[in-house]
């Protein structure tokens, strides 16, 4: 059967994915389609979810949407990368940035990958901090963000911001090309032979279209529930299902780093993440290690806040569907699987399955096929996503905490992460192993290097030797610094931050 646009859709859900779906779908199906977007404001949303990769640049331009059009009203900042602070123990590897990339990086980068394998193959001490090589973190060095500097070609950054506005924007701009909202609960799911055949409102209406949307979040009404669709877990591989969440104030007028901070914790890590507004902070744990009464006291500790101030408890569920469009029902956002936060993957494959969705609907191949290819890809970026979070926690070195030792030696570990360690412990060409792995992989070469090197897998004597500073990367990024970064739009907490 060849596919046609749907003359009617259905989204159940009004988070960031079901938002993201009604503008993005309205914006490419336009009066072709007639959307509906049903929420319960009951049951609510996740509302968190501030980190962002560089991939949703495109999303906005898709919508037509400039800077200034979405970042004030979101309490947005800019980022540049992240940095991972307390995940090994071991004084020279203690801290690393992981940058987002940039043109302007192809020289200093061949340094870094060079020091990299001088140190990997024993053939003396080298630098091999990322952040001595690369621009991003030239740019938090300096408080700068991407757009106040002048740098040419085409910058790799990204956003945070509040989820909750984001999603309120979105909603704006869908409405108004023609989204129809309805606020209410859906209360049964009529399903036949593998399609959605119908919903029935709390209220006793019932609604039917050619295409639902699952966004409903956890819970997967349509896709887990009512089709019975299998969700394949990670547990095995990411302890993490739980987290507490709590905000802070800015507590100085200096600039606002670009960058998350990913921090060690003793049962998993603390993401901190500047907006304009405010700086979100939160605990991700394993509920198996620590209790959530536990988390909350130690996050509270670790940001000294007392408390009066509220803390949100989350649950997780780490996994997949192995199916995410079957029959007439496509499952985006937490419906479809989440990996845990660490890199702020989640809205990049909303994004991701949306324009995969679009692409196969327009393909106009026959619908089995353009499912079949769609749930292939999507199962490669979940799988991709997860291998790179994964190798997060097998590096570590920590010996503080029976948590971090289970990460090291109870994971299940997946085969292509396996398969990468093994070439770079054995000290065979690592780039070869990195292509060998070409189509499978969704975390490129730099990365790679940027989590192997910044968590000091080396076997060498001399990665325990004191850290030498290569100067002349650094002498190079001073000189782009000098050339190219304006002092003089330095944002401060509380300022807007998109340069404008
Ligand atoms: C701790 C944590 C940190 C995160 N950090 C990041 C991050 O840094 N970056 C990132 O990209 N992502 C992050 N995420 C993920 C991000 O929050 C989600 O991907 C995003 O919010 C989208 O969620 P959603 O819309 O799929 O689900 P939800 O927000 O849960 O929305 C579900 C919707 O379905 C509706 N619904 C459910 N059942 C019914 C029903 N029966 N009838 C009617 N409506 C119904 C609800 O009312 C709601 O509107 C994080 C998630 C967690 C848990």
């Amino acid at each position: 059967m060849k596919q046609t646009h749907p003359a009617s859709v259905i989204i159940v859900g009004g988070g960031t994915a079901g938002w993201m779906c009604a503008a993005y779908l309205a914006k490419q199906w336009g009066a072709k389609s007639h959307i509906t977007l049903i929420e319960s404001s009951q049951i609510g949303t996740v509302g968190v979810g501030e980190g962002s990769t560089p991939f949703l640049k495109q999303f906005f331009t898709d919508l037509g949407w400039q800077e200034q059009d979405w970042m004030p009203h979101c309490d947005a900042t800019y980022k540049t990368g992240i940095e991972f602070a307390n995940w090994t123990n071991s004084q020279r590897f203690s801290q690393y940035f992981h940058p987002f990339f940039t043109p302007l990086d192809q020289q200093t980068g061949e340094l870094f990958f060079d020091s990299c394998q001088t140190l990997r193959s024993s053939r003396g001490n080298a630098d091999v901090k990322p952040e001595h090589y690369f621009c991003a973190a030239e740019m938090v060095r300096k408080r700068v963000t991407p757009q106040s500097t002048k740098l040419p070609g085409d910058i790799d950054y990204a956003y945070h911001f509040d989820a909750s506005k984001l999603a309120l924007s979105l909603k704006s701009f869908s409405t108004q090309l023609g989204v129809q909202h309805k606020e209410g609960k859906v209360a049964e799911v009529y399903t036949e032979e593998g399609n959605i055949r119908g919903l029935r409102m709390e209220q006793g209406e019932t609604l039917s279209a050619d295409l639902y949307v699952d966004c409903s979040g956890f819970v997967g009404l349509l896709m887990k529930k009512a089709l019975n669709a299998p969700f394949r877990s990670y547990r095995e591989t990411l302890f993490n299902d739980a987290a507490v969440a709590l905000p802070t104030q800015h507590n100085s007028n200096e600039p606002i780093a670009p960058q998350t901070r990913s921090v060690g914790m003793d049962n998993g890590w603390m993401w901190q993440i500047p907006l304009t507004s405010r700086i979100g902070n939160g605990y991700v744990y394993s509920s198996d290690f620590c209790s959530a009464d536990e988390a909350e006291g130690a996050l509270r500790k670790a940001l000294n806040v007392d408390d009066l101030v509220p803390a949100r408890h989350l649950k997780m569920q780490v996994g997949r569907l192995d199916e995410h469009w079957q029959g007439n029902c496509v499952a985006i956002g937490l419906a479809q699987g989440f990996i845990e936060p660490l890199e702020a993957t989640a809205l990049m494959l909303v994004q991701y399955a949306l324009y995969q969705l679009v692409d196969g609907v327009d393909s106009a191949k026959p619908l089995a096929s353009a499912q079949q290819a769609y749930n292939r890809e999507m199962n490669r970026m979940f799988d991709g996503i997860r291998d790179y979070i994964a190798a997060h926690y097998y590096l570590n070195t920590r010996t503080d905490s029976a948590y971090w030792q289970a990460c090291r030696h109870e994971m299940c570990v997946p085969e292509n992460l396996q398969y990468l360690l093994d070439k770079w412990d054995s000290g065979a060409c690592f780039e070869t192993a990195l292509d060998h792995l070409d189509s499978e992989l969704v975390y490129l070469r730099p990365s790679w290097y940027c989590i192997l090197a910044g968590m000091g897998r080396f076997n060498s004597p001399e990665a325990h030797q004191k850290a030498p500073v290569h100067q002349a990367s650094l002498a190079h990024l001073a000189k782009l610094t000098a050339h190219y970064f304006s002092q003089q739009q330095r944002p401060r907490s509380g300022e807007l931050t998109c340069g404008m």
